[in-house]
C-alpha cells in the first residue's frame, strides 16, 4: 500500500515536473529517487552522529559540543550562532545567558500596552552596561539585549582592540517605542523592543565616533555594521537611506536585510 502510494507520488511529481524542466519522466523519476536516497543516507548519518555523541564515544571540541551550555563568550562558529538564535527566543534561556554575561542586567516584568496596539515587551530587561561598556539606561527585550551582547563580545571588542581603541560607552537613541513604521500602517519592531538604534561610540581617551559625523572617515563603523548582521535579522545604517544617516537600526525581527556596511 505504502510503496504503491510512493510510486504514484513519483509518477505524478515526475510528470508535473516534466512540463517545467523538459526532462523525460523516467529521468526525472531517477533524479527524484537519488534525492530520496541521499536524504535517507543523510538522516542515518545524522542519527549515527547523535548516538555517538550522546553515548560519549567520542570527545568533541567544546565549541562544537551540544552538551556544553551556550555562553555569549562561546566561539561564534555556525553551530553556536544557531544555538544563540534558538536561545534568544526562549525567555528563561535568554535571561540566563544574558545574566551570565552582564550580571548588572535588571530583569523586569513584561507588559502589554492597550489592546488596539501591538506594543509591549514580553521578556523585559534593563541594561546600563554590556561587556564592560556603558550604555545609557535602556529597557529592551531580552533577545535584543542578547544579540547586542554577542555583537559587543565578538565584533565591537576585537575590532576596536585591533584599532588600539578602548570603548567606554556605546551610544544609542533607544529601543522600545510604541510607534508604526514611518509612512506605513505597520507596527515598528521598536513597538516590541525587538530593535535598538545605535548612534556611535565613546572611547576611554575622551574621543567619540558618531555615525552622523564619522561614517565617511572611519570605515571601521561600516565594518561593525556589516558584522552585526550575524546577530540581527535586519540591519539598516547610513548606507541604506537618509533616515538611518545617524544610526544603525538593529532588529531581531523583520525580514532579513543587511545594510549595515
Ligand atoms: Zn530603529
Amino acid at each position: 500500500m505504502a510503496s504503491g502510494l510512493i510510486r504514484l507520488y513519483f509518477v505524478t511529481t515526475a510528470s508535473a515536473l516534466t512540463g517545467y524542466t523538459g526532462l523525460k519522466p523516467p529521468l526525472l523519476k531517477q533524479i527524484l529517487m537519488r534525492l530520496v536516497h541521499l536524504c535517507v543516507a543523510g538522516l542515518l548519518l545524522l542519527s549515527g552522529m547523535v548516538v555517538v555523541v550522546a553515548f560519549d564515544w567520542v570527545t568533541l571540541p567544546p565549541q562544537w559540543d551540544p552538551r556544553i551550555p551556550f555562553e555569549v563568550r562561546s566561539e561564534p562558529n555556525w553551530f553556536r550562532r544557531l544555538q544563540a538564535k534558538t536561545i534568544s527566543k526562549t525567555p528563561e534561556k535568554c535571561l540566563a545567558a544574558l545574566q551570565a554575561y552582564a550580571p548588572s542586567v535588571e530583569i523586569n516584568e513584561g507588559f502589554k500596552e492597550a489592546e488596539q496596539t501591538s506594543c509591549g515587551i514580553e521578556t523585559r530587561v534593563t541594561l546600563t552596561e554590556l561587556g564592560g561598556m556603558q550604555l545609557k539606561r535602556v529597557t529592551t527585550a531580552c533577545e535584543t539585549a542578547l544579540s547586542l551582547a554577542l555583537w559587543v563580545e565578538h565584533d565591537i571588542k576585537p575590532v576596536f582592540a585591533r584599532e588600539a581603541r578602548q570603548v567606554k560607552a556605546i551610544e544609542h537613541i533607544g529601543s522600545y517605542n510604541c510607534r508604526k513604521i514611518y509612512g506605513t500602517n505597520r507596527w515598528s519592531t521598536h513597538s516590541t523592543a525587538q530593535a535598538i538604534d545605535i548612534t556611535g561610540f565613546e572611547f576611554e581617551d575622551g574621543t567619540r565616533w558618531s555615525l552622523i559625523e564619522d561614517w565617511q572617515s572611519q570605515p571601521v563603523l561600516a565594518e561593525l555594521g556589516e558584522r552585526s548582521c550575524r546577530w540581527f535579522r535586519q540591519v539598516l545604517g547610513p548606507s541604506y537611506n537618509r533616515a538611518h544617516a545617524n544610526h544603525f537600526h538593529l532588529s531581531t525581527k523583520s525580514f532579513p536585510l543587511c545594510r549595515g556596511g
